[in-house]
């Protein structure tokens, strides 16, 4: 059956609408290599127009109190979950994750989002410090006009992750999803519409990064900046930023450490790191591109991590049995090819993978890769230090906890790092010594989301998640008042 033609609009000031210019853009499904609808380019006159309805609408949602604001996100929740199959469709069409996958994680998380930090405001308190001359409270005030922008790889999830606090702390909103990926922002915003968001608090605009995200950027009434994405994206955006002494908060790129000890639980660490490997097609800035073994099980390891990967279904992101869907874009399928053919210049085996796949009918032309698996790779390859961000691992085998902790470390990110064991003083200890900003030990991905998000070195500035993004997307305000 053909399908109509999606055609994505801004959402300004409550209303929606093509870009100023009238331009758009072609949407791309990366699992058949067609379009299959348009969307907006976004230019500097929209990031203006945009603007201008988030700085009307401040004065009146900032003035709401917590509870009145909580509700409104709640209905926008409830709005996710009502309509969780069309959105995990839309994000399975233009991201080319596998549809189960969307269905199991993305959407069900954008609606946790939204609930978690409707809940959050209005158990967020202002500190007070009572002295018998003296009382000190600080008032916790929203920011104003404040830019979200986010990648392509966990579309909804990542957008929501930054608008939900952005709004519950009573900012208005100017937002842009990846040009990539902007169909469930788009859906997102008839969302919000529909539960009663007033007009300008939200307006997503579509377009591109150098041109709609680079206007939102150095647009001098945007307050403060949230950002994920790639390293370099990360200091441009500072370069423009940071002079104009703007609130940043950068989540980037990551090259994580996967650290297993001969002493591991084997069969849980070898299930959860095949996920942590390709899940996403290995599009998840937290996945663990660098797997250390031990030298006791290496070879063990290696025979079984390798025969699953060969096991795991690519092709139709629709189909319920397909474990790796379509790498995002033309673009992105290049460059990681062009790394394995870097691997194998380096030196390294490929022991599985290490090619496209082109399934027959109507996804031979998609952006397919097999789960690719290199070994014999020196830690300061580039193969080893650059991000790949797709479903390519290395296998390095180690002896001793000090070598490892020094290979994890010789890096210049410091996103996240999983480390198996069932030494309980060991794992400690090297949770405490290594660079990452966030540490699972024995698991993966579990996310609470009260705790910290964020990375170190290269992978970013400050941190996002619970009482952190209420204060990120707030300006402290200290009064002091003499009272003897
Ligand atoms: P990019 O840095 O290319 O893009 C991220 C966002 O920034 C997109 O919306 C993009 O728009 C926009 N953008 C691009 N250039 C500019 C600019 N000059 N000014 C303002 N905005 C701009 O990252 P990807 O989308 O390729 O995402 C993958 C990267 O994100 C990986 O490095 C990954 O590790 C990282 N990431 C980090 C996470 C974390 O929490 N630390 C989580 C998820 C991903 P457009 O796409 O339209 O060009």
């Amino acid at each position: 059956m053909k399908q109509e033609p999606i055609i994505i609009n801004n959402y300004i000031d409550g209303v929606f609408q093509n870009s100023a210019q009238g331009l758009t853009m072609p949407l791309i499904n990366p699992a058949t290599a067609s379009s299959y609808g348009t969307m907006p380019l976004s230019r500097v006159e929209d990031v203006d127009l945009a603007y201008m309805a988030a700085y009307k609408a401040f004065p009146g949602w900032s003035s709401l109190s917590a509870a009145q604001r909580s509700t409104i996100l709640l209905c926008i929740a409830e709005g996710i979950e009502s309509r969780a199959e069309e959105l995990s469709l839309a994000e399975c069409i233009d991201n080319g994750k596998p549809l189960t996958l969307a269905q199991k994680v993305d959407i069900p998380r954008a609606a946790t989002n939204m609930r978690f930090f409707a809940q959050a405001i209005t158990q967020f308190a202002n500190e007070s410090y009572n002295e018998p001359e003296y009382i000190n409270y600080t008032l916790r005030q929203p920011i104003g006009v404040v830019g979200c922008i986010s990648p392509w790889n966990l579309p909804l999830y990542l957008f929501t992750w930054k608008i939900a606090p952005a709004l519950a702390t009573g900012n208005t909103v100017v937002a842009k999803p990846s040009e990539t990926t902007p169909y469930t922002a788009y859906l997102f915003s008839e969302i919000c519409m529909a539960a009663g968001l007033p007009a300008g608090v939200l307006n997503v605009l579509h377009g591109t990064g150098a041109e709609c995200g680079n206007a939102i950027v150095s647009h001098p009434g945007i307050k403060a900046i949230s950002f994920t994405g790639g390293t370099a994206t990360g200091k441009h955006i500072s370069s423009i930023a940071a002079p104009m002494f703007k609130k940043l908060s950068l989540e980037l790129g990551g090259k994580n450490p996967n650290i297993i000890f001969d002493d591991c639980e084997y069969e849980t660490m070898l299930h959860t790191t095949l996920q942590s490997s390709f899940s996403n097609q290995g599009q998840i800035c937290l996945c663990g591109s660098r797997i250390y073994v031990q030298r006791g099980i290496y070879e063990k390891f290696k025979k079984d991590f390798v025969a699953k990967a060969t096991a795991l279904k690519v092709g139709n992101p629709l189909s319920q049995d397909t474990k790796v869907g379509a790498i995002v874009s033309l673009e992105h399928y290049n460059k990681i090819l062009s790394y394995i053919k870097l691997a194998k210049q380096e030196g390294g085996h490929i022991l599985c993978g290490g090619h496209a796949v082109h399934p027959e009918g109507e996804y031979s032309n998609g952006y397919f890769i097999a789960p690719t698996v290199i070994e014999g790779l020196s830690n300061s390859c580039r193969t080893n230090q650059e991000e790949i961000f797709g479903p390519v691992v290395t296998l390095t085998p180690f002896d001793t906890e000090q070598e490892v902790m020094a290979l994890a470390n010789d890096s210049i990110y410091g996103l996240s790092a999983t480390i198996w064991t069932q030494q309980l003083d060991r794992a400690h200890r090297m949770a405490k010594l290594i660079e990452a900003g966030i540490v699972w030990i024995n698991c993966w991905l579990h996310r609470d989301l009260r705790t910290p998000f964020g990375g170190m070195k290269s992978s970013g500035v400050g941190r996002e998640g619970g009482l952190e993004a209420l204060r990120f997307f707030t300006e402290p305000k200290n009064v002091c008042i003499k009272i003897d």
